[in-house]
């Protein structure tokens, strides 16, 4: 049967019931959820058009009839105009108090949902059911909520732990390749990040890490290895910045060309500029991050800039989005870099010049 990972955090608790059948496995949990025999749920057209029938059927069959609120796809629902129309529906859905909601979709769906339960007559429970890799192995557990502003992304939002998490292994059967790949890149972070007997076994298996006997282990792993993370740092004071890896080089490449690259194939190229920097600077081994580079090719994802579609880019510009981004502040940099595969560490403080002299040899 799925998977059950506790996640145990200041602000909440809460089980992930990952794997195949989940669904089906949380509907006992759904009977206490939803006592009046109701839920709202809230999805995008893709998902509704794919999911939302199965998941209506596994609720009626416990008694709980459905409502769907559907939003349109993509990055701008993540919006105040979003969160208006979200809350406004919830509201002429006459949802109360003391309810839940369930958050059926991709990260899009997750944080903006989230969001809304957070503020909605101050704060009402939710539901996480990640439809995407990439919400099943990140977004959907660790409690960040938010939405994105004209200053930046995720620049409003809120702690709000959902009650559950329910990662059904078939929603991913309908996830296109590059989406699946984009969320693989989650999972290889956390293996890189603290966990090198899961790297071991990703890179054994090669090119077969997307069929589901090896991705669906993998995935569990990344789940245990976050809430491990979030409940031993939730609101970032320390470690939970190690989940950072790859993402201050990722994010420079989003922002340099928006909407061209996948989230995970920019994090990737970030992976493997990690682990190449940390070996430069004498922190890692090269064969580690010769490792890492491969690995991603097998996978499927960039293994450098040259590879992020978008591209070529600009190391300095790069660097300027980097010194831009909104966990640093004046001229230097805080990265994620490595001792080893399995073994990142946080380091403050460096040297723009230095990883833009990095950054140009790179390319
Ligand atoms: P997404 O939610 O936009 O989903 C990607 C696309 O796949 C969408 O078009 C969606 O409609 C479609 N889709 C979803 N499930 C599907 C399925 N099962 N089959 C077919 N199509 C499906 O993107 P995402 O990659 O899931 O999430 C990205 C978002 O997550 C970003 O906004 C990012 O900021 C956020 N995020 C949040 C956290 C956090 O801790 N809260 C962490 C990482 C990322
Ligand atoms: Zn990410």
């Amino acid at each position: 049967g799925p998977d059950i990972i506790p996640v145990a955090t200041a602000t909440g608790a809460y089980d992930v019931i990952a794997g195949a059948g989940a669904l089906e496995a949380a509907a006992t949990r759904f009977q206490e959820m939803f006592p009046r025999g109701e839920a709202i749920i809230v999805t995008d057209t893709n998902v509704a058009g794919l999911h939302l029938d199965r998941v209506r059927g596994a609720l009626r069959q416990v008694g709980i009839e459905c409502e769907p609120v559907i939003a349109a796809p993509g990055e701008g629902q993540k919006s105040f105009s979003g969160i208006e129309a979200l809350t406004d529906a919830l509201a002429h859905a006459g949802v109360e108090r003391g309810d839940t909601i369930i958050a059926l979709g991709g990260g899009v769906v997750g944080d903006l949902t989230g969001f809304a339960a957070a503020i909605y007559k101050r704060g009402i429970g939710f539901v996480q059911m990640p439809t995407t890799l990439l919400a099943q192995a990140d977004s959907s557990v660790g409690g960040k909520t938010g939405i994105n502003t004209r200053a930046g992304k995720n620049m409003v939002g809120a702690f709000h732990p959902p009650r559950l998490v329910v990662a059904d292994a078939a929603f991913l059967d309908t996830l296109p390749k590059r989406e699946l790949r984009a969320g693989y890149a989650e999972i290889l972070k956390a293996a890189l990040i603290g966990d090198a007997a899961l790297f071991d076994r990703l890179e054994a298996a090669g090119d077969g890490i997307y069929t589901p006997e090896t991705l669906q282990p993998a995935l569990t792993s990344a789940i245990r290895f976050k809430a491990g993370v979030v409940a031993r740092d939730e609101k970032e004071a320390g470690e939970r910045a190690l989940l950072n890896l790859g993402h201050t080089f990722g994010h420079a490449f989003e922002a340099e060309a928006p909407g061209q690259m996948t989230h995970g194939e920019a994090v990737a190229a970030g992976l493997a500029l990690a682990f190449r920097y940390s070996a430069q600077r004498g922190d890692c081994p090269q064969a580690d991050a010769d490792r890492v580079a491969a690995h991603l090719r097998t996978a499927g994802l960039p293994d450098g800039p040259d590879a992020v579609p978008g591209g070529p880019f600009d190391a300095a510009r790069l660097v300027d989005r980097m010194r831009h981004d909104k966990k640093n502040s004046g001229g230097t940099i805080t990265l994620v870099l490595a001792r080893s595969i399995g073994d990142a560490f946080i380091a403050p403080g460096m040297d723009a010049n230095d990883i833009e002299r990095f950054l140009k040899s790179q390319m």
